[in-house]
C-alpha cells in the first residue's frame, strides 16, 4: 500500500530530478518553444517541495491536490496548469484514504491524464507530454519500472512527430526532428516514481 509519505517522497524526488535536468529541458524547449520549460518546472517543483515539507498533508489525495494547486499558482507556462491538473485530479480521484493500492493509484492517475487531455485538447501523437503520460499510465498496472520505461520510450518517440498542440505547433513541419520538452519532463516524473518505489 502507498501512503502520504510515499507520495511526498515521489514529488520531492521529482523536484530534485527536475532541478538536475532543468538545463536540458530548457535546451529542448529552445528550437521548438521559448526556452523556459526547465526554469518553469524548476520553480514549480521547488515550490511543491517547500509546501509539502511545511504542510506535510496526511493522505495521498491531499499531497497530490496540494502539489497540483502549487504548480498551477507558480508556473506561468502551459505546463503549469497541465501538470497541476494532472496532480490535482489524480489526488481528487484518490479521495481521503490514508493508504491506496498500486491499482487505485494507477486508476486515479488515468483520471488525471484524461483531465490533461481534456484541458489541452491533445491526444497521443500530437507531440506533447501526453505521448509519455498515456503509455506510462497504460503500463502502470504492470509495474512502476514498466511505467518508467514506457514514459522514456514515449518521450523519445516524439522526435519524428509534427507538433499539433502548444507553442511547437506554430512551427508546423519545422517542429519535426526535435524531442518534446514536456514529454521529456513527464518521463522524469516516472523516473522519480520508480526510484521511490524501489
Ligand atoms: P510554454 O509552452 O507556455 O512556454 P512550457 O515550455 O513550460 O510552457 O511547456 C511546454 C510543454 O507543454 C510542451 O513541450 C508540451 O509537452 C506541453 N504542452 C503544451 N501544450 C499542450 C497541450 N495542449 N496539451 C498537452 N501538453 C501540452
Ligand atoms: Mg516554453
Ligand atoms: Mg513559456
Amino acid at each position: 500500500m502507498l501512503d502520504a509519505a510515499f507520495f511526498r517522497h515521489w514529488l520531492t524526488s521529482a523536484a530534485a530530478l527536475v532541478d538536475r535536468e532543468a538545463e536540458r529541458l530548457t535546451e529542448l524547449d529552445s528550437p521548438i518553444g521559448d526556452a523556459d520549460h526547465g526554469s518553469n518546472l524548476q520553480r514549480g517543483f521547488a515550490a511543491v517541495s517547500a509546501t509539502l515539507e511545511k504542510e506535510a498533508p496526511a493522505t495521498p489525495g491531499a499531497v497530490l491536490t496540494l502539489a497540483g494547486r502549487q504548480l498551477i499558482s507558480t508556473v506561468g507556462g502551459a505546463s503549469g496548469p497541465l501538470y497541476g491538473t494532472l496532480l490535482r485530479r489524480t489526488g481528487k480521484a484518490l479521495g481521503d484514504a490514508a493508504e491506496v493500492s498500486e491499482q487505485q493509484f494507477a486508476d486515479a492517475l488515468r483520471t488525471g491524464v484524461d483531465a490533461v487531455s481534456a484541458l489541452g485538447g491533445a491526444v497521443p501523437g500530437d507531440k506533447t507530454m501526453l505521448d509519455a503520460l498515456v503509455p506510462a499510465v497504460d503500463a502502470l498496472s504492470e509495474s512502476f519500472g514498466a511505467a518508467r520505461d514506457a514514459a522514456g520510450e514515449g518521450a523519445l518517440a516524439t522526435t519524428p512527430l509534427q507538433a499539433r498542440k502548444g507553442r511547437a505547433s506554430y512551427l508546423g513541419e519545422r517542429s519535426i526532428g526535435h524531442q518534446d520538452p514536456g514529454a521529456t519532463s513527464s518521463a522524469l516524473l516516472f523516473d522519480a516514481l520508480a526510484q521511490t518505489a524501489e
